[in-house]
């Protein structure tokens, strides 16, 4: 459940009960998926509640406002601040924060929207994609081709491409998609991104076709950290047949192990492998347990 009757959120300058926290159907961005939000977690740690690399995720909410001409009327400072509070209200340490910038006026035209509606909403969330490994499948959807939306930009209506992607994958059986881009090059999942590793390297798409998430930038530099070489570059699904074991990453998902794509299984266990070791690195990095790396 997300919310309760108890749930405090945060909608335009004021801390209102979450079931109040409402918009109108008219609404252009929910005519047009024209909106842009933030996944966000925050972590209790010695130091009391931390949100996990704040200042990346409001920073790159301006960028995706920015990218669609959506204005945002609140600065990274003061989104972090309330955040915060939203937190505190609740009484959460451990919670997954969903900022949403969206235009709520009543309006039908396709002309970008001169004000913005804010809310910042929170709730407990374990891992998205769950602590078993997964078993994907290539999606027959493509990610959508970055000259037709700012797709490294996280727009609400991007994710019915995800949303199609990965109930396609469910309804075969499988645990979740892999999209390839429109070249025919892997890219990520639905909603996190995806590395493998061979040889004592990792391997992950470059940006292009890819939100680059901020999970995805801190799993590089704690691999880079460690002395692990990281590759980001194109390669085609079938170069996955030559990899010892595979993970994805994410706000929601953490780091989670990669059993199988398709045919292609990774037999290794998750935890024997560079990402699972990554993983408990991770953990105690936003957890507040460790600041540094050695593997
Ligand atoms: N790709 C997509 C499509 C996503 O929705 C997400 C989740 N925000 C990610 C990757 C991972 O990004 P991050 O690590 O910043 O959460």
């Amino acid at each position: 459940m997300y919310y309760s009757a108890d749930t405090v959120a945060f909608l335009d300058g004021e801390f209102v009960p979450a079931a109040q926290a409402t918009c109108g159907v008219y609404a252009q961005s929910l005519h047009y998926g024209y909106a842009v939000f933030e996944g966000i977690r925050a972590y209790s740690t010695p130091a009391g509640p931390r949100i996990f690399k704040a200042e990346e995720h409001f920073e790159r909410l301006h960028y995706s406002c920015r990218a669609i001409g959506l204005p945002l009327a609140y600065s990274v400072e003061e989104l972090t601040r309330i955040s915060y509070e939203v937190l505190e209200r609740n009484g959460l340490t451990d919670a997954y924060i969903r900022p949403l910038v969206f235009a709520g006026a009543p309006n039908m035209s396709l002309k970008a929207a001169s004000t913005s509606n804010v809310l910042v909403a929170v709730w407990e969330w374990g891992k998205y994609l769950g602590d078993q490994s997964l078993r994907l499948t290539v999606s027959p959807y493509e990610r959508p081709n970055p000259k037709a939306v700012p797709i490294e930009a996280k727009v609400a209506g991007h994710y019915v491409n995800s949303i199609i992607a990965s109930t396609e994958a469910k309804g075969r059986g499988y645990d979740e998609a892999l999209l390839l881009d429109m070249h025919g090059h892997v890219a990520e999942g639905p909603g996190a991104n995806f590395f493998f590793e061979r040889q004592g390297e990792l391997v992950t798409p470059p940006a292009g076709s890819i939100l680059r998430g901020i999970t995805r930038n801190t799993i590089i530099d704690l691999a880079r950290e460690a002395g692990i070489t990281v590759t980001e570059r194109f390669f085609g699904p079938e170069e996955l047949r030559t990899a010892e074991a595979a993970f994805m990453t994410g706000t929601a998902a953490e780091v989670i192990g990669i059993a199988s794509v398709d045919d292609v299984v990774f037999e290794r266990p998750f935890q024997q492998t560079i990402g699972g070791m990554l993983a408990r690195h991770y953990h105690a990095l936003v957890t507040g347990q460790s600041v540094g790396v050695a593997l």
